[in-house]
């Protein structure tokens, strides 16, 4: 590297207040944005761009969205303005309206202006008083009947109180044109070519000031790439990681175990759960742990495949453990497997947090000296108290629930257990090669025979009468029901609680049958008892928050109130709806909608519309946008900046292959022209995905 760079990189590294046109003040204002140095800057792309091209008139204006607005000047007003400042006033008119330019401190500008010119005005418009207002637009001047030229495009940067847009402009620009020839480029360029990408330099450049749209184009491409790349290197590594410095029991499958297990089951396998159950015994039968991650939609029969591979790996002698994200659950899971299990020797210990102390102590000490063979939980289990003897297989389910940094924990707590996770909620499949890129996948993408479908329709409170004498009818012919609400105390009036609408239902429309009521208030006890009364069928109905969400198997159940129908996640509402989908009865769900929601909201339309799964997790992502189903704090891993696991979602399949391939060859990452490569990933996955030395 040639000495002068050298001097360039401390420019980089410039705290923002030092940098030409900033200072204390507006360096402050900009820590706010997160950027300190001058590198934070020039790394600091724009949230969007404005086509000077583009042209608005002033009747179509709208507040601080940026536009070009051509006009002719009117009036030239230089006034003086506060704090002795000079301030420039050019009054611009189109079509009968008009809009103002504001400049202070450039009384310079006053000269290049003569009323009848034809100008272009570009910034953000805002509304002070009847006029509409730009402060210190870009001006274009244009010969009568010239439109301005294509392809002239304006960054336009996130602000935060206190600097504007050609504050900003500026002093990002002063910042590009001194210190991108300083920046390290990172993608090897045998690299670069191959994948048809821009130089760090001139994609630097072209981002904050493009020339055109295609320039534009191909600099973020190569940003949004490299954004994908690190990510999947970090998840390629994990994965090498997991496979490589672990080890795990061999437990392979025989005719004779498969029999026996198989024998245990109430019905017959589908052909997807035989599929899904070949990949598990593929992967359990090495020696390197099991990674997989078997997601199917609600109700598509995940547990056997559960109950399967955990017999496997009892049948070798080992234990294992299945967590479930709630008590009701785990309880559930209890007695599903105590039923299929009631004539073998397997034996079984409930682990959750609320076993009485001597209760747990004794649980503990049998899993710990091997008296244990399979264990049914909550999260409980994950604590350092808890030590397996001989423990062969962890299985997740629900793992929308667990973050990346809980499967890292549970990974490290004793020796190496073979892994499955479950999931109901389908998700799309560039999330899946995101979050879960370190599992395989499995998926059950068919019902069990038998299933009937299941209805749903958005009501409001005119149909209510109607809706009810339905529900009491499935009831009289020996169907059960759930009624799903917001909340558990009323606080407010519009929204229906747990409390209020037991009241309310017991002694008006169902009034003749027997109601229970669970919530995440009542204790561990009173959840399962209940539960347990439902599933006995002594109780017909349920009166319930969203604690039944996830998991609960009562399939006599065919019919679902939702009250409040608009504070459900499109998610949620699926899973809910997955509890009336679960027997040889069509299922039935009636979705409340407030009266006065003129537009029935589009997640409340699709819902309706999709029984679908994996559709709905596609439309979920689309309108919700990956920012809240990929948010860092759900999933432990860091936002993504510039890319969008949707709309690039060619780009994350490349460099998902093109990461898989370079830890392939290089798991280390230590070839010299991937240093900085491994750095990045190194920086911003290390401690999350817990990388160890690559950090
Ligand atoms: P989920 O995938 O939502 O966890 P479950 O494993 O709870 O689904 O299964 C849903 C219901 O389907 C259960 O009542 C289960 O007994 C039943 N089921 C699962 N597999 C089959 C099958 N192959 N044939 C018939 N019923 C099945
Ligand atoms: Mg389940």
């Amino acid at each position: 590297m040639d000495p002068d760079q050298h001097a360039d990189r401390d420019a980089l590294t410039t705290p923002v207040q030092f940098l030409p046109g900033v200072g204390p003040q507006r360096g402050a204002l900009l820590q706010r944005l997160g950027l300190r140095l001058a590198q934070d800057l020039l790394f600091f792309f724009p949230r969007d761009y404005q086509d000077l091209s583009e042209l608005c008139a002033i009747a179509d204006l709208a507040e601080g969205r940026a536009v070009s607005v051509l006009g002719t000047v009117d009036e030239i007003k230089p006034t003086a303005g506060r704090w002795g400042r000079s301030r420039l006033t050019v009054t611009i008119q189109e079509d009968g309206n008009t809009l103002r330019g504001v400049w202070y401190n450039q009384s310079f500008l006053r000269k290049k202006f003569h009323p009848g010119q034809h100008v272009l005005f570009a910034g953000e418009p805002k509304q002070t008083g009847a006029h509409w207002e730009m402060t210190h637009p870009q001006i274009q001047f244009l010969a009568e009947g010239e439109l301005p030229t294509a392809g002239d495009i304006l960054p336009v940067y996130s602000l935060t109180e206190g600097i504007k847009q050609h504050q900003m402009r500026r002093i990002v620009k002063s910042v590009v044109d001194a210190t991108t020839a300083a920046v390290e480029e990172v993608l090897p360029a045998t690299y670069r070519e191959a994948h048809n990408l821009w130089p760090i330099h001139r994609a630097l450049e072209q981002i904050h000031q493009p020339n055109d749209h295609h320039s534009l184009q191909r600099a973020r491409r190569r940003f949004i790439y490299q954004e994908l790349l690190v990510m999947q290197l970090a998840l390629a590594r994990r994965r090498w990681l997991l496979t490589h410095e672990h080890s795990a029991p061999p437990l392979p499958t025989s005719t004779e175990i498969d029999s026996r297990i198989q024998r245990l089951f109430p019905f017959s396998l589908t052909a997807d759960q035989r599929l899904a159950i070949e990949d598990v015994c593929q992967d359990m039968a090495r020696s390197i742990p099991m990674n997989r991650l078997l997601q199917g939609d609600v109700g598509s029969g995940k547990t056997v495949i559960a109950e399967y591979a955990m017999l496997l790996a009892v049948a070798h002698g080992h234990q294992a453990v299945l967590m479930a994200p709630t008590e009701v659950l785990a309880r559930q899971h209890w007695r599903t497997l105590s039923s299929d299990l009631q004539n073998s020797k397997v034996r079984m210990a409930l682990l959750t947090g609320t076993l009485s102390a001597a209760q747990r102590r004794e649980n503990l000490a049998a899993l710990e000296q091997g008296d244990v063979d399979l264990v049914i939980g909550t999260q409980a289990v994950l604590q350092d108290t808890v030590r397996f003897s001989r423990l062969g297989l962890v299985v997740i389910d629900e793992q929308h629930r667990f973050g990346v940094n809980q499967r890292a924990a549970l990974r490290q707590s004793g020796m190496d257990p073979h892994y499955l996770v479950m999931t109901a909620t389908p998700i799309p499949r560039t999330v899946a090669m995101t979050l879960y890129g370190d599992l395989e996948v499995s998926t059950l993408k068919t019902l069990p025979p038998g299933r009937q479908p299941v209805h749903t329709q958005l009501a409001n409170s005119n149909q209510r009468d109607q809706w009810w004498s339905f529900f009491c009818e499935q009831l009289r012919t020996g169907r059960q029901g759930f009624v799903v609400v917001p909340r558990v105390e009323e606080t407010d009036e519009e929204i229906a609680s747990v409390e209020a609408t037991f009241e309310q239902l017991a002694n008006g429309p169902l009034e003749a049958f027997r109601l229970g009521l669970i919530h995440g208030r009542l204790s561990s006890e009173e959840k399962d008892a209940t539960m347990r009364a439902f599933s006995a069928g002594q109780l017909q109905v349920l009166i319930a928050t969203s604690v039944i969400e996830v998991g609960i198997n009562v399939p006599n159940a065919t019919v679902m109130t939702i009250e409040n129908g608009d504070r459900f996640g499109l998610a949620q509402l699926h899973q809910l709806r997955g509890r009336v989908r679960r027997g040889k009865h069509p299922g039935y769900v009636c979705v409340f909608v407030p009266d006065d929601a003129s537009v029935v909201d589009a997640r409340l339309e699709a819902f309706a519309n999709s029984t679908n799964g994996f559709e709905l997790a596609e439309k979920d992502f689309q309108l919700r946008g990956p920012g809240n189903l990929f948010g860092a704090a759900q999933h432990g891993m860091p936002p993504l900046r510039i890319a969008d696991l949707q709309r690039d979602h060619e780009l994350v399949e490349e460099a998902r292959r093109d990461a898989r391939n370079l830890i392939a060859t290089d798991p280390e990452l230590q070839d010299d022209e991937l240093i900085r490569l491994r750095r990045m990933v190194g920086r911003r996955y290390g401690r999350v995905l817990k990388l160890g030395d690559v950090a």
